[in-house]
């Protein structure tokens, strides 16, 4: 097991050079996020040992026993899943930034906490590029003057960008929802909103990372690859049930 993730790695290192050979960008440039959806802390701490700290989980109640495990390690945990309203204090307790901010309701109850906490949150826009109604995310036309609004609650600082690619095997389509990502963030940068840097782009996955990193890419949040497969589909982690 040990073997095998650290063999995953190294492969993955790999694929993150090629890809930025190809398109002429430095390697310390992408930051690789584990995504550890379904992965068990021992299999985590494996790739932690091998010198990866940036952790992505997507549900509340599993990241927060993960977190308890693994917190002496001091690793960085970003939520990259769909966030209920009724779990932000509790994400809050574990969570340096949240990648899935995606609606105004969710943007207020945030707000508000902090505000109780007396602290200040790091957060990424999540867009839906891929303009699947399964997907979450800000529909790409609406994401500028929801980020706008977003820029006026001054204890959410919003870092950068996130979305989820399409699945196909065409690979312009999937580039397609990168593009659309790195236009977002140009605009954005523009107008020099309060509250806000911009310089994140998390995109990129197991089957996709090589075209996100094409398209600018900072951050790839990658599971499959790292740790094989996972034992529910995606649907499981990204479909409708709880959306509100
Ligand atoms: C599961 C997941 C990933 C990782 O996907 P892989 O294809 O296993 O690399 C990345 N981002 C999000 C939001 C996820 O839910």
């Amino acid at each position: 097991m040990k073997n095998l993730i650290k063999e995953n790695l190294s492969i993955l290192e790999n694929r993150i050079k090629s890809a930025c050979l190809y398109s002429e960008r430095d390697p310390k440039e992408v930051k690789v996020l584990l995504s550890t959806k379904t992965v068990e802390v021992e299999r985590i701490q494996l790739a932690v040992d091998a010198g990866y700290s940036l952790i992505g989980e997507n549900k509340v109640k599993e990241a927060e026993g993960k977190f308890e495990v693994l917190k002496p390690q001091n690793c960085i945990w970003h939520m990259i899943g769909h966030l209920q309203t009724n779990k932000v204090k509790y994400v809050l307790k574990y969570a340096d930034l949240i990648q899935s901010i995606d609606r105004m309701r969710l943007v207020e109850k945030l707000q508000n906490r902090c505000e109780y906490d007396n602290r200040n949150i790091d957060i990424f826009i999540q867009v839906n590029t891929s303009y699947e109604h399964s997907k979450f995310g800000i529909p790409p036309e609406k994401a500028l003057e929801f980020i706008k609004q977003v820029s006026k609650y001054p204890r959410l600082h919003i870092k950068g960008l996130m979305t989820i690619g399409v699945l196909s095997s065409k690979n312009d389509k999937v580039r397609d929802c990168f593009k659309r990502l790195k236009e977002i963030q140009l605009k954005a940068l523009e107008l020099q909103l309060p509250n806000s840097s911009f310089n994140e782009l998390s995109m990129g996955m197991s089957n996709d990372l090589e075209l996100a990193i094409a398209e600018g890419s900072t951050m790839i949040r990658v599971g499959t690859a790292i740790f094989g497969k996972r034992p529910y589909p995606d649907s499981y982690y990204w479909n409708e049930v709880n959306k509100e």
